[in-house]
């Protein structure tokens, strides 16, 4: 199968772009951003052999950390920091992205026993301090590390503290490993939304949340006084994370435009919606002429069981909205097989979840 390598940024770099036209961050900020893929893809062919060099590669992988400080140049793989059994060092944004690194790797091992990125142990090397003032954090496929800038200060930043945002993308490296879902329109929408998804499964479980008590916020602790919002994205409510904020929450919404690779991050908005209505539950509905009583939803730990092995039951790369819909009908009905959903109107509940966003 043909590799195609992306750089999955947890802020999308036309939201970057606005944060320009609005004047909220400079021109050189927003260009410095916007050259990186450039830096990493060159970088690559130089650290190749380096990597081989010290890195395991027996097949069985022990999922080790490596944290790299990048000294505030264009450089990953630059200066090894802090790596697995090392005590923690002086450095606070080493030891956020050393511990929250290592709570994903705990969580979908001990969850869905599936052990690093690869399920084979591969290493997690974390890069920090990347560029000066560097508004992202991303999971480069071409290189499969994790990059973290520092951020400003004010508009975005913390990156290596938030654990949404370490699982988010980590879940991209997951992905890349599995079903390699097109980082372009449809398939890289559901891309996102799955990023999305363990991104906030994985930040509840940590904050001992359920569906009814997390705030199902992305990005909600990287964002400074700055951004016209409160997060990245809402998954419960999406096109109202921020001002201008582009989600949709409806296929009737879908955006087609070519920007963001046709909507990666944008249109993932329907499918997260159908995720916090799996967890949550659909509200009761009384438009005057017909009434529809709630439904109560599966909770978090159960939905996001049931997403996991539907990410892994995805068979085509080019996997749309709808061809996810009948994945995740499949693997209700194996999990139902399975007693691990024992609720018997499981089908017609999700069918119906799907339908509230226009996907049948
Ligand atoms: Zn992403």
């Amino acid at each position: 199968m043909e590799k195609h390598y992306c750089n999955c940024y947890i802020v999308p770099p036309n939201i970057l772009e606005k944060m320009k036209n609005d004047n909220i961050i400079t021109n050189e900020v927003y260009q410095r951003s916007s050259e990186i893929s450039l830096n990493v893809i060159s970088a690559r062919k130089k650290i190749s052999e380096q990597l081989n060099g010290f890195l395991p590669t027996n097949p069985k992988g022990t999922a080790q950390r490596f944290i790299y400080d990048s000294k505030n140049t264009a450089k990953e793989h630059f200066e090894l920091v802090r790596q697995e059994h090392d005590a923690a060092i002086a450095d606070d944004t080493a030891n956020q992205v050393f511990d929250n690194c290592g709570r994903v790797r705990d969580f979908f091992n001990q969850e869905y026993n599936f052990f690093s990125v690869d399920n084979n142990g591969k290493n997690m090397v974390m890069n920090i301090h990347y560029e000066d003032t560097f508004l992202n954090a991303l999971w480069s496929t071409k290189i499969d590390q994790m990059i973290f800038g520092d951020g400003d200060g004010v508009t975005l930043g913390n990156f290596a503290a938030a654990l949404d945002v370490i699982a988010h993308e980590l879940t991209h490296g997951i992905v890349e490993y599995t079903s390699g879902l097109i980082y372009t329109g449809q398939s890289g929408a559901l891309n996102e939304h799955l990023a999305d998804v363990f991104g906030t499964v994985v930040k509840q479980h940590y904050k001992n949340q359920n569906a009814a008590t997390a705030d199902w916020l992305i990005g909600d602790t990287i964002v400074g006084a700055n951004w016209p919002g409160k997060a990245v994205r809402s998954m419960s409510a999406p096109g109202t994370a921020f001002n201008g904020d582009p989600q949709p929450d409806h296929m009737s919404h879908y955006n087609n435009a070519p920007d963001d690779n046709f909507g990666v991050h944008t249109n993932s908005g329907i499918l997260n919606k159908v995720f916090y209505l799996v967890a949550n539950g659909i509200p009761p509905k009384n438009d005057g002429t017909s009434k529809k009583d709630a439904v109560a939803g599966l909770d978090t730990p159960l939905a996001g069981r049931l997403w996991f092995e539907s990410l892994k039951n995805i068979k085509s790369p080019n996997c749309d909205f709808r061809g996810f819909y009948e994945v995740v009908m499949q693997t209700t009905q194996t999990l139902m097989h399975e007693n691990v959903i024992t609720r018997v109107d499981a089908l017609d509940f999700i069918k119906l979840a799907f339908g509230e966003v226009g996907i049948s």
